[in-house]
């Protein structure tokens, strides 16, 4: 673990030094940054492993740091975690559509960032989307084998229609990162405009049904979407 780079993005110096201290504590090389701009310049420069972005930033604030960071091949990859204060649940939502791989609510325990941004480091080669594989994936007892179009649990074969196939596909692909609804909407059933996030819930819970002793790694991740633990 140790020696990876994660780079601050917070123009609080309180909640920084708090922050450098507890990751530098646990091995990490800690740069940081208090304005939007200027982490753009230094995270192009030299890309770190990870970025803790705070949304509320001088120069260019979280969000369009994000886009910024999404927009360019050589920067797209890094997995990133947003710093949020209450009442940005849809500041929150927006990052998670730009591709932000988890998010934190201050006010927060550095013990609980050390942890989070350790598990989004230990997941981070899985943030590569590749084109869906047809390769059988496997998390715990969960089989799913798109090729063949079969899914099963502790070796029993389940049954799914073929929308829940696709969505417990794009769950498992994307396991560990927050999907919103609408981006489940759009990558699942196609719909751009027109969104009605029940269509998704129905279909989660349906596919909870079938999961049985697996139904809990779909997670609710509240006024967000749903994530598949590892
Ligand atoms: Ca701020």
């Amino acid at each position: 673990m140790s020696g990876q780079r994660i780079l601050i993005v917070e123009d609080e110096p309180d909640i920084a030094e708090v922050l450098a201290y507890n990751l530098g504590k646990d091995g990490f090389a800690v740069e940081l940054a208090d304005r939007g701009d200027e982490a753009l310049a230094q995270i192009r420069r030299d890309p770190p492993d990870l970025i803790l972005l705070d949304l509320m930033l001088p120069g260019l604030d979280g969000l369009e740091l994000t886009r910024a960071l999404k927009r360019n091949a050589a920067t797209a990859g890094i997995p990133l975690i947003m710093l949020t204060a209450r009442g940005e649940e849809v500041d929150r939502i927006v990052g998670f559509e730009l591709g932000a791989d988890d998010y934190i609510t201050k006010p927060f325990s550095p013990r609980e960032v050390v942890l989070r941004a350790k598990a989004v480091l230990r997941r981070a080669p899985l943030a590569e989307e590749k084109d869906s594989g047809t390769g059988r994936l496997e998390i715990g007892s969960l089989i799913l084998d798109p090729e063949a179009h079969r899914c099963a649990v502790d070796g029993e074969e389940i049954s799914l229609t073929a929308t829940e196939f696709r969505l417990l596909h794009v769950l498992i692909e994307r396991a560990g990162r927050v999907q919103t609804r609408g981006r489940l909407l759009s990558d699942v059933w196609g719909y751009v405009d027109d969104i009605d996030s029940r269509t998704v819930d129905t279909h989660i819970r349906r596919l909870r049904r079938k999961l049985g002793p697996e139904a809990e790694r779909i997670e609710t991740v509240i006024g967000v979407g749903y994530r598949l633990t590892l």
